[in-house]
């Protein structure tokens, strides 16, 4: 496929105010530019899907599975035999018995390198590791995941130098806990305004913080943390003074001047150690920067890129778990003369969450594959798919097992085994999953930066014509080149599809052909509303919102198909029932598309829009 190549300046920035000005330059810096063979999830907004990355679907190597399963049976015993995640959340707090077993076993480091003190494990295994976790206790995953997704050893495996990985890899393997300071009181989904400030003091080398972190998930109990602060002014020395530049420091939480001045408590995920971190004046030595000066919000959006799949990897296993749950007590309950899952009301909930349960696991499953297979791999679409779709799916299906078991899945674990009923705490895994859309990247900012991938290609070739801000002799080149790219690209979108793509298994050839069809429509319809709106685009997040949606049901089809039909094929699955499951899901996902197409073209958001500015005024 062609990949128009990059070309800077592409967002006519003039017309905006200076801090959307800021906000926007400052997340353009920070882009990882995709490879020149693009991804599957952005060549589906091309209508051009890459079906060869997903068809044969990427597999574990006989030694890694292996790998993975030694540790994975340790961490299931322990979880079923020490950990009382009821107790957990009734009290608060993690047991420290159980912090100390989880270490022992490497439950810190799973991801570390052996020669750092390490499991050394692969990305496919830890995320095995965290649908393991999500299966038992939420606030265990978050505790493990922050540590080691955003926390420090995630940032020094892609960033780090050697000197920094001997000192904190092993440390932080052996389970001293570690946290990821980004979010501040005024900083939330838009990292460009961070208060916090580092300034170098040249006379003695070492930088000095000052500032207060919000939110910091394991911040009250971590021996280092990853800060993220603000340069003064001047630094780096080399930069665009008027860009807001911004650093990523190792902080070591018992350095004079930092403190815990609150630790935070929520709706669910009850013993998170979770707080306000203070710093004043707080002096730390100039190795603690990782990266280079003004670098750091590449460190924080990379580190995210990779660490945010550990949410939906969680929520395959609390959706397995409410899977368990609600097929017993469907089977079992028996109301007007039937148990309640004969019901088709219900009936029609317990496929769709099998389905759904069975979709994120496949974009969780080859998301960390590719990571695995390259560290490089551009995955920044399809992990922030897995991350929007698996967890907004997760929280469906929790709200369904709750549904399913009315009253029952209302009523907390402890109050139903103190009357003697069996003890299953759907109610504690609402509570807890509810968190999962907005932390690491809320489904919002997911949408939003998914469409701003979605839009590369077309922002890189027609930017530039409508750049205002560029010399004229470049935007007629520009012109030029757009004329060449769109006169070949957009007539072939009009092409119907005849063939299905190859490697696909005969029962989804249908399926998979509609997919490539739907992914021509979805380009056409969103080249037209470029065409359409032109930059004013950017403002109509719920149309964009809609597209990104498309996207992601395209992509949970795809994986669908791919993983089943591994499974099918390496004889781990039973045919019939992954084709029924899969065929099931793929004809209500296309439901859903169309329903999104048809929005598309007719919606009330221009109202919806006028309604909610005169509720603000
Ligand atoms: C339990 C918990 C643990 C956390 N752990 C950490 C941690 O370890 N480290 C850390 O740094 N942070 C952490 N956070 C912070 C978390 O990442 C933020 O809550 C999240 O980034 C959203 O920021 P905010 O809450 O300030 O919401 P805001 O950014 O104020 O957003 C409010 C709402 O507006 C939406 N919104 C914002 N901007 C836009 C936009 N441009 N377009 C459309 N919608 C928009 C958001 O999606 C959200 O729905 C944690 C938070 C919680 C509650």
């Amino acid at each position: 496929m062609e990949t128009p190549t990059k070309t800077p300046n592409v967002i006519d920035t003039s017309k905006m105010s200076p801090e959307e000005r800021a906000a926007l330059e400052l997340a353009e810096a920070s882009r990882v530019e995709a490879g020149p063979a693009g991804s599957f999830g952005s060549s589906l907004f091309l209508g051009k899907p890459l079906f060869e990355s997903v068809f044969p679907f990427p597999a574990q190597t006989v030694e890694d599975e292996d790998q993975g399963d030694a540790f994975l049976s340790r961490l299931e015993a322990f979880l079923e035999e020490q950990v009382d995640a009821d107790e957990i959340d009734r009290t608060g707090e993690i047991p420290e018995e159980v912090i100390e077993g989880l270490a022992k076993m490497g439950a810190f480091g799973i991801k570390i390198p052996r020669e750092y003190g390490g499991l050394g494990l692969s990305q496919t295994n830890y995320s095995r590791a965290a649908m393991l976790l999500g299966k038992y206790c939420g606030n265990l995953t978050a505790l493990l995941s922050a540590h080691q997704s955003i926390g420090v050893p995630q940032p020094l495996l892609v960033f780090g130098t050697e000197a920094q990985k001997q000192k904190f890899l092993p440390r932080c393997a052996a389970g001293e806990i570690s946290a990821f300071a980004l979010t501040e009181p005024n900083v939330g989904s838009d990292p460009a305004k961070i208060e916090t400030t580092a300034e170098l003091d040249t006379a003695t080398g070492e930088y000095v913080i000052n500032g207060e972190k919000l939110w910091c998930t394991n911040g009250v109990k971590a021996g280092v943390i990853v800060v993220m602060a603000r340069m003064a002014e001047g630094r780096p020395a080399d930069s665009d003074p008027k860009r807001p530049k911004i650093s990523a420091f190792l902080v070591e939480m018992d350095t004079p001047g930092v403190e815990v001045t609150h630790r935070s408590r929520f709706m669910g995920l009850k013993a998170l150690y979770n707080g306000v971190v203070k710093f004043t004046d707080v002096r730390i030595p100039a190795e603690n920067l990782i990266l280079e000066e003004g670098r750091g919000l590449k460190v924080a959006l990379t580190t995210l890129n990779t660490g945010r799949i550990t949410l939906p990897a969680a929520c395959v296993g609390m959706a397995k778990r409410c899977l368990e749950w609600s097929t017993k007590w469907a089977g079992r309950r028996v109301q007007w003369g039937a148990p309640v899952g004969r019901h088709d009301a219900i009936a029609q909930k317990l496929a769709r969450m099998k389905a759904e349960t069975f979709a994120i696991e496949a974009m969780v499953r080859y998301v960390s594959l590719l990571v695995d297979r390259d560290k490089k791999s551009d995955i920044r679409i399809e992990a922030a798919f897995a991350k929007m779709w698996g967890t907004e799916r997760g929280w469906d299906i929790v709200n369904e097992a709750m549904q399913i078991r009315g009253g029952r899945g209302y009523e907390t674990a402890e109050s139903l085994a103190g009357r003697g009923d069996e003890a299953v705490p759907v109610e504690r895994f609402l509570r807890d999953s509810r968190i999962n859309t907005i932390f690491e990247g809320s489904s919002e900012i997911m949408r939003l930066l998914i469409a701003r991938e979605a839009l590369d290609p077309h922002l890189k070739m027609g930017g530039p014509v409508l750049n205002s801000t560029l010399p004229m002799k470049d935007r007629a080149k520009a012109a030029l080149r757009s004329a060449w790219f769109y006169g070949r690209w957009y007539p072939g979108l009009w092409m119907p599809v005849i063939t299905a793509p190859r490697g696909t298994l005969p029962e989804f050839r249908g399926d998979a052909r509609r997919v490539k069809a739907m992914s021509r429509k979805l380009a056409r319809k969103l080249f037209h509303s470029m065409l359409r709106y032109g930059p004013k685009l950017e403002k109509k997040q719920v149309l964009l919102g809609r597209y990104v949606e498309v996207g992601a049901e395209l992509f949970a089809m795809t994986a669908s198909m791919g993983m089943a039909h591994q499974l099918i094929e390496s004889g781990r699955g039973d045919r019939d029932d992954l084709t029924g499951t899969v065929g099931y899901f793929n004809r209500i996902s296309r439901g859903k598309v169309n329903d999104l197409f048809r929005a598309i073209a007719s919606n009330a958001d221009v109202e919806g829009y006028r309604i909610a500015k005169r509720m603000l005024e």
